[in-house]
C-alpha cells in the first residue's frame, strides 16, 4: 500500500500561494523591503519548501527565532541575509559568524558580547538593534541606548545595518497603543546614525505608510492568517487539513459517545469518526464547539477530541458522502484557520504551529515544481 493510501489525514500546504502573498505585501510596502518571517519551520509549514522559494521570488532577507534554525536556513538559501530575533548567548557568537547569521542585539549584554567577538574575530557579520517601544519583552530601553550612544566606538564594532522594534496591538487599528510606540520608534531610532529601520510585522503593514519605514517582518499574513482581523482577509489561503473517516455509525437516544459520555443522542442518527485528535493540533478545546466539512456541507463536532480521534455528527449528510475513507476538511475552503483558532478559544498562530507531525504532508510548488511529499 502506498503512503498516501495508507495516510489517515492529510495536511496541504500551498506554497504558490505563500509566495503570492509575499508578492502582494511586497507590493503593498514598496519601496520598503518586505522580509519574511520563517521561524518555528515557517510557523510549522515545512522551512525547507517555502524558503526556497521566496528567495526565488527575490526576497532577500529573512527572521527565524534561533540559531539553530538560522543554520538550517543558510543551507536552504544560501545567498540570503538571515537576522536570529534571539541574538546571541555568550560563548555562541562563532556560531553566528561561521553561518553568517545576522543577531538581533537586544540588550546592552549583548552588544557588549557582539562587539568583544567583533573586535577580536575579523569575519564577524553585522548585526541588528532591537529598541523597545512598549512590548518590555526584549529590546533596549530609552535608558540602556542613551548608554550605547555615549561609547561610539561600541556602536561602530558591532556595525549595525538595521534598528527595529515590535508592536504590541498591530491587529488592532484602533488601539492607541500604535501611534505611541510609532513616535518612540521614530524618537529612539533619531539617536542612531542613519541606518535602516523596521516597525512592522503583518498587522503593522496594513496601518499606514508611516509604519512601513525601510522595511517589514511579515509573518503569520504569508502564511494566510488575516493581518486585519475586522475586515475581509487579503491574503490568500495557504493550508488545507483534512482528516479520513474511519467509521460511521448509526447512533440512537438514549447512547453518549466519547470520554466522559458528555455528548448524549437524542434522536436517531449518525456519527462519523475521523482520524485527527489534539496530538495532530485539532485542539481539545473544539470539542462541541468546532466543525468539519464534508463536501462543503457543514458538520459539527460532538463529545470530546480524543488524542487520535474526533466523532461528527453526519445525520444530515448522504450515506454516499459520509462513508469510511472519505475526507472531512477540517482547515480550508469553508473554515480558515482563523476560523477554527476562534472556536478553539486560540489564535491562528496558535492552529498553525500546532499541526501535528502524523499528518501525511504535501507541498504545492506551482506550475514548475509541481507537488513535494
Ligand atoms: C514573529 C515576529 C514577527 C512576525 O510577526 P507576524 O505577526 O507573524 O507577522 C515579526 N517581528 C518579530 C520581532 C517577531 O517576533
Amino acid at each position: 500500500m502506498t503512503d498516501t493510501a495508507r495516510a489517515l489525514s492529510f495536511l496541504t500546504i500551498d506554497v504558490d500561494a505563500v509566495v503570492a502573498n509575499w508578492r502582494r505585501l511586497a507590493a503593498l510596502i514598496a519601496p520598503a523591503e518586505a522580509a519574511a518571517v520563517v521561524k518555528a519551520d515557517c510557523y510549522g509549514l515545512g522551512v525547507e519548501h517555502i524558503a526556497p522559494a521566496l528567495a526565488a521570488a527575490g526576497c532577500n532577507s529573512f527572521f527565524v527565532a534561533t540559531v539553530d534554525e538560522g543554520i538550517q536556513l543558510r543551507h536552504l538559501v544560501p545567498g540570503a541575509v538571515i537576522y536570529v530575533l534571539g541574538g546571541p548567548l555568550p560563548g555562541s557568537e562563532p556560531d553566528f559568524a561561521a553561518h553568517r547569521l545576522v543577531p538581533v542585539l537586544n540588550s546592552l549584554a549583548q552588544i557588549t558580547g557582539w562587539s568583544s567577538f567583533a573586535k577580536v574575530g575579523s569575519a564577524a557579520p553585522a548585526a541588528a538593534l532591537h529598541l523597545d517601544t512598549g512590548m518590555n519583552r526584549l529590546g533596549l530601553e530609552e535608558k540602556e541606548l542613551e548608554r550605547l550612544v555615549a561609547k561610539p566606538d561600541v556602536l561602530t564594532s558591532i556595525r549595525p545595518i538595521l534598528a527595529m522594534s515590535h508592536l504590541a496591538c498591530a491587529d488592532d487599528a484602533e488601539s492607541p497603543k500604535n501611534a505611541e510606540q510609532l513616535a518612540l520608534f521614530r524618537r529612539l531610532s533619531a539617536m542612531l546614525p542613519a541606518m535602516p529601520l523596521s516597525l512592522s510585522a503583518s498587522g503593522g503593514m496594513f496601518l499606514g505608510r508611516s509604519y512601513r519605514f525601510d522595511m517589514a517582518r511579515p509573518g503569520a499574513a504569508l502564511y494566510g492568517l488575516n493581518p486585519i482581523p475586522d475586515q475581509p482577509n487579503p491574503m490568500s489561503q495557504v493550508v488545507r487539513l483534512q482528516g479520513k473517516i474511519l467509521q460511521v455509525r448509526d447512533v440512537d437516544s438514549p447512547m453518549t459517545v466519547g470520554y466522559g459520555a458528555s455528548h448524549r443522542i437524542a434522536r436517531r442518527g449518525r456519527i462519523a469518526t475521523v482520524a485527527t485528535g489534539y496530538a495532530d493540533g485539532w485542539f481539545r478545546s473544539l470539542g462541541k464547539r468546532g466543525f468539519g466539512f464534508i463536501e462543503g456541507i457543514k458538520v459539527p463536532v460532538v463529545g470530546r477530541i480524543s488524542m487520535d480521534l474526533t466523532t461528527f455528527d453526519v445525520s444530515e449528510i448522504p450515506e454516499t458522502l459520509a462513508r469510511p475513507g472519505a475526507l472531512v476538511e477540517l482547515i480550508g475552503p469553508h473554515q480558515s484557520a482563523d476560523d477554527v483558532a476562534l472556536a478553539a478559544g486560540t489564535i491562528g498562530y496558535e492552529v498553525l504551529t500546532a499541526l501535528g507531525r502524523r499528518h501525511h504532508r504535501r507541498w504545492l510548488l506551482g506550475a514548475r515544481g509541481g507537488v513535494a511529499e
